[in-house]
């Protein structure tokens, strides 16, 4: 059917507001465009400017326009889903220097299916014994270091392993045993452990017991995406609707073919496996690999000083407030982006940090910040829309001035 067929057709729902929904033109060379539905708006859902970051519970990030095309582009034929994996995987094996790929349905799910491929290898026996491990002859624990224990280790342990925690490296050494399928590191947190990256990849080799890493929110810098595949690891798993802009449903997994080929049999469209409601659809396979390969060629450096630009801009507005102290961070881990933080003089300024936040929350535009504790408020920018950083530069002066009167 052609579009403007379609559009035809869809004028003859009963839609409801639809009235006045398609407007004619007199260009009748220009296809006929319709009066979108705003339907946060027809729902009552509060939409808001993001001053805060990729949280899931905001709904992580933006999709690229070319990422809404190529879901677009996907909705309009039917293709195997398994080929599809295969294609797109290839492609982006080679992007990011490993040996095979494949798109899941977040990070976390990365986690999972990438332990679930560990622990059944080909055996499809195991594949459908999968959570309950006694008996089957399957490996059972997960070794994490003990400060890499935040709660992401959920995605491992839904496997059915249990996590055995360690501190040093003799720790680990004494740990392992015929029990033990994987070695998982997180990098956000490799400042809160004692091992590194390169003695873990070591520890892996020397044992010969697989290695994964989550590197969920470690993109940018861009060369994460490679970096710890051609350290070692044998699995690595990222989110794709973080900085990357994809589908905030996906991820991708990433390393090893015989690994990743075993991972997909616990994958859709296979029944039977633990796996199977961590469904991702062509669009969003196909979404994702177009954001990946924007984020893999686009000009990060004029992208950061674009990030930049609008921190300075906000910071301007606001830093002669008297009693009022702004720095410019950059995390050195995870969420790597330029970050304002906002600390004031209680006794100057007659705001708590929540007040701000719930003000800001409350005005309009709606936005969000990140409310650091007592102390500070934190505003990242690379989630907003250009210009929308002179709106929170402008409601951020005006809340701050208000409570220094
Ligand atoms: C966000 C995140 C995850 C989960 O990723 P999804 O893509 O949302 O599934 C896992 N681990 C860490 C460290 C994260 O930050």
């Amino acid at each position: 059917m052609r579009r403007r067929d379609l559009l035809k057709n869809l004028s003859l729902l009963p839609v409801a507001g639809a009235a006045g929904a398609f407007i004619s033109t007199d260009a009748a060379a220009a296809p006929v465009p319709a009066v979108k539905r705003d339907l946060f708006k027809e729902l009552g859902v509060r939409t808001f400017i993001n001053a805060a970051g990729t949280y899931t519970f905001m709904t992580g990030s933006l999709m690229r326009e070319e990422v809404v095309e190529a879901i677009r582009s996907a909705t309009h034929d039917f293709c195997l889903l398994d080929e599809l994996q295969d294609k797109v995987g290839a492609k982006i094996a080679t992007m990011v220097h490993a040996e095979s790929a494949v798109i899941t349905s977040g990070c976390f799910s990365a986690l999972t299916l990438g332990l679930a491929g560990v622990l059944t290898g080909m055996d499809q026996t195991k594949v459908e014994q999968l959570p309950h491990l006694a008996g089957t002859g399957m490996k059972s624990e997960v070794i994490i270091q003990k400060g890499h224990s935040i709660g992401y280790s959920h995605a491992l342990t839904n496997t059915g392993c249990t996590i055995v925690t360690v501190e040093t490296i003799s720790d680990v050494e004494k740990a392992i045993s015929d029990k033990t399928a994987l070695l998982w590191f997180l990098n956000v947190q490799s400042d809160k452990g004692l091992i590194n990256h390169e003695q873990w990849v070591a520890l892996g080799k020397k044992y010969k017991i697989p290695t994964m890493i989550d590197i969920a929110a470690d993109v940018p810098p861009v060369e994460n995406l490679w970096k710890f595949n051609d350290m070692g690891f044998d699995l690595v798993c990222v989110s794709g609707g973080k900085a990357m802009r994809g589908p905030q449903s996906t991820g991708i997994l990433m390393g090893k073919k015989e690994l990743i080929a075993a991972a997909r049999l616990s994958m859709p469209p296979r029944g039977t496996t633990i796996g199977r409601g961590m469904k991702v659809n062509k669009e969003e396979v196909l979404g994702m690999y177009v954001a990946l390969e924007h984020f893999v060629n686009a000009d990060h450096e004029k992208e950061w000083k674009e990030w930049e630009g609008r921190v300075a801009t906000i910071q301007t507005a606001i830093k002669n407030i008297p009693g009022l102290t702004t720095e410019v961070k950059v995390p050195t881990l995870g969420n790597v982006t330029p970050t304002l933080h906002v600390t004031w003089d209680k006794t100057k300024l007659k705001l708590t940090t929540k007040d701000l936040q719930e003000k800001l929350r409350n005005g309009s535009p709606s936005i969000e910040i990140v409310n650091g504790g007592d102390e500070h408020i934190s505003i990242t920018t690379w989630v907003m829309l250009p210009g929308q950083e002179r709106i929170v530069a402008k409601r951020l002066s005006e809340e701050l001035a208000a409570a220094t009167a």
